[in-house]
């Protein structure tokens, strides 16, 4: 899938936050991200999907000659905590979209727990940046009065 139809599809789906995109010594830039809120059998996929890759990645460790002694119960108890944890980010961030504040090379902003702000890291030249909210959104007024 491009980065243009992912767009299309967190533009349909999510809620437009407007963000700015900081590095230091540098101008911010403005960028927007769409966030969404999981339903309950949405969570209990995304949970599932966890569980089951640690389950699955313990099941492939059964195979590595003496890493699986640690490996595998590590699998096994990883996957439900994982998935418990998972289960309980009710708020995501689906993607979005800026530019660099250093190179302005466009950026893809992967998805993530809505969580704010929160860092991310250039394609083009590998600056860290720190990705803020634009003033206090609705979205992140919601998220604390839920904390
Ligand atoms: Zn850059």
């Amino acid at each position: 899938m491009s980065d243009q139809e992912s767009l299309q599809e967190w533009i349909e789906k999510g809620k437009k936050v407007e963000v700015s995109l900081k590095v230091a010594h540098q101008e911010a830039t403005t960028g927007e991200v769409y966030t969404y809120c999981m339903n309950s059998s949405e969570r209990l996929v995304h949970a599932g999907k966890y569980w089951g890759g640690c389950w699955l990645a313990a099941l492939g460790a059964v195979f590595i000659p003496v890493a699986h002694f640690v490996l595998v119960p590590l699998f096994l108890i990883a996957g439900p905590i994982i998935g418990i944890i998972k289960f309980g980010q009710e708020r995501v961030i689906l993607g979005g979209r800026g530019s660099c504040p250093a190179c302005s090379k466009e950026l893809w902003i992967d998805s993530t727990v809505e969580k704010w702000p929160f860092g991310e890291v250039c394609s083009g030249c590998g600056v860290e940046l720190s990705i803020e909210a634009e003033a206090e959104s609705e979205a992140e007024a919601e998220a604390k009065s839920q904390a």
